[in-house]
């Protein structure tokens, strides 16, 4: 089945909002077998919407429209809907009922322009709207479906869910989509599929695998058509299958970020871990405590540009800053250490390098990251480049050419760093 979307609103032709709806559309309705075959998105203006409309149900058979559905008079999704189905309005008590319990818990006055929330098309069904005031509208128009949603993306996420996906499996009887996704770092998409081309050889019809890259790390989808034929070996046997195949290329299972496999690590082992920080800024301790629960793993962390601070608060010695400088593993080593022992974690990482976009030289160009992770524990596997046990600690550690700007940087060192936990998992 074919769907298409279309975003309104001059916030998004303007770039001041990013139309995240449609990605998420298209992710969502790919579950559900619906194919989002074309997007547009259009100005706040009557005969630009008309004609976006009659263009997609012309292609297809359900049409998804978002924005334009506020109180205020710049939003008029809902009158241009009401004469593109040719009729009047009516009053929906159930709107006018929720927005009066939804105003009074928010201690709010219900204003006349707030009522007019509760007025809709003649022509179509109410999708009830519990996290936001304006309704969603089902319309069933002789070439197709058309659903009108508010732009709020919370509010698209809540009634896709609710309302939008039931009535559609019960129009379309849809064939749905099993997904299971999981995680590689640092091995570039073209080595993956290399590596996987005999496991896509075999994988039988139906099933599907995507490659999703996003800086340095890749998400792999795979796929399968709800079928019961007999001889299907079903899914969980053929992402073991992927799994088995990918073997350490495997980051972590699930549909999960690289910081979120660590933090699992962390917390499933309860392992206290703590970091000191020259060129990521803070940025991977604050990825590790997006992740609820880590404030029990997490000592402390220290961001530590200057090297006096790195001297002073870390234990780097200043024959080693000045011998190989600050962004070098023999400094990266020491910072490491220094939080180890200042915050008396299990595990300690640190970051030195060249964020850019200036600060380069031959010898160290923009870009250069030296990353350690220095732990008390014995990680499973020790015969790995990089790895030394010296005094009783395990350091672990990797220097590395890194692309892209400064937040790019950010990111890529981050997941470089986060790699760094593989041999203990
Ligand atoms: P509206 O329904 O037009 O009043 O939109 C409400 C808010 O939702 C706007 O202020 C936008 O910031 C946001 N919004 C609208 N369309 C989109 C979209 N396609 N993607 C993400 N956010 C959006
Ligand atoms: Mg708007």
């Amino acid at each position: 089945m074919n769907a298409e979307i279309i975003t309104i609103g001059d916030e998004l032709l303007l770039g001041q909002t990013i139309d995240t709806n449609s990605a998420w559309l298209g992710q969502n309705l790919a579950k559900w077998g619906i194919h989002v075959q074309r997007k547009t998105a259009v100005s706040d203006k009557a005969d630009a919407i008309v004609e976006a409309l009659e263009t997609s149900l012309n292609a297809a058979s359900l049409v998804i429209i978002t924005g334009g559905l506020g109180p205020t008079r710049d939003d008029i999704t809902k009158h241009t809907l009401a004469q593109f189905f040719n009729c009047g309005y009516r009053t929906d008590a159930s709107v006018m009922a929720h927005l009066e319990k939804l105003f009074a818990k928010r201690g709010r006055t219900l204003l006349e322009v707030n009522k007019l929330q509760a007025e809709l098309p003649e022509a179509c069904e109410t999708l009830h709207n519990a996290v936001g005031t304006a309704p969603g509208m089902w319309f069933q128009h002789n070439k197709g479906i058309v659903v009108s949603l508010p732009g709020v993306p919370n509010e698209v996420y809540y009634l896709m869910e609710h309302e939008v996906l039931p009535r559609l499996q019960k129009a379309f009887s849809l064939q749905t989509y099993e997904h299971r996704t999981l995680l590689c770092l640092e091995t570039p998409e073209s080595i993956l599929s290399k590596h996987l081309s005999h496991f896509e050889d075999e994988l039988p019809e139906g099933y599907s695998l995507a490659y999703l890259p996003q800086f340095n790390s890749i998400r792999l989808r795979l796929s399968q058509k709800q079928q019961n034929q007999a001889e299907d070996k079903g899914i969980e046997f053929w992402f073991e299958r992927l799994q088995h195949a990918l073997g350490i290329l495997c980051f972590g299972v699930g549909d999960i970020s690289a910081a979120e496999r660590v933090a699992q690590f962390l917390l499933d082992g309860s392992w206290e871990v703590s970091g000191a920080e020259s060129c990521t800024g803070g940025f991977a301790i604050n990825q590790l405590l997006q992740v609820p629960g880590m404030s029990a793993c997490v000592q402390g962390s220290m961001v530590a540009y200057g090297n006096p601070v790195k001297r002073r608060e870390l234990g780097v010695l200043e024959n080693t800053l000045k011998e190989h400088g600050a962004v070098s593993l023999e400094s990266g080593k020491e910072m490491a250490l220094g939080a180890l022992k200042k915050f008396g974690s299990d595990f300690a990482f640190s970051t030195t390098g060249i964020a850019g976009p200036g600060g380069g030289t031959d010898e160290k160009p923009v870009g250069t990251v030296c990353l350690t992770l220095v732990s008390t524990q014995e990680p499973k596997w020790t015969a790995v480049e990089g790895l030394s046990h010296e005094n009783g600690l395990w350091i672990y550690q990797k220097k590395k050419q890194i692309p892209g700007n400064r937040q790019q940087f950010m990111q890529r060192a981050s997941n470089s760093l986060f790699a760094l936990f593989q041999p203990w998992f």
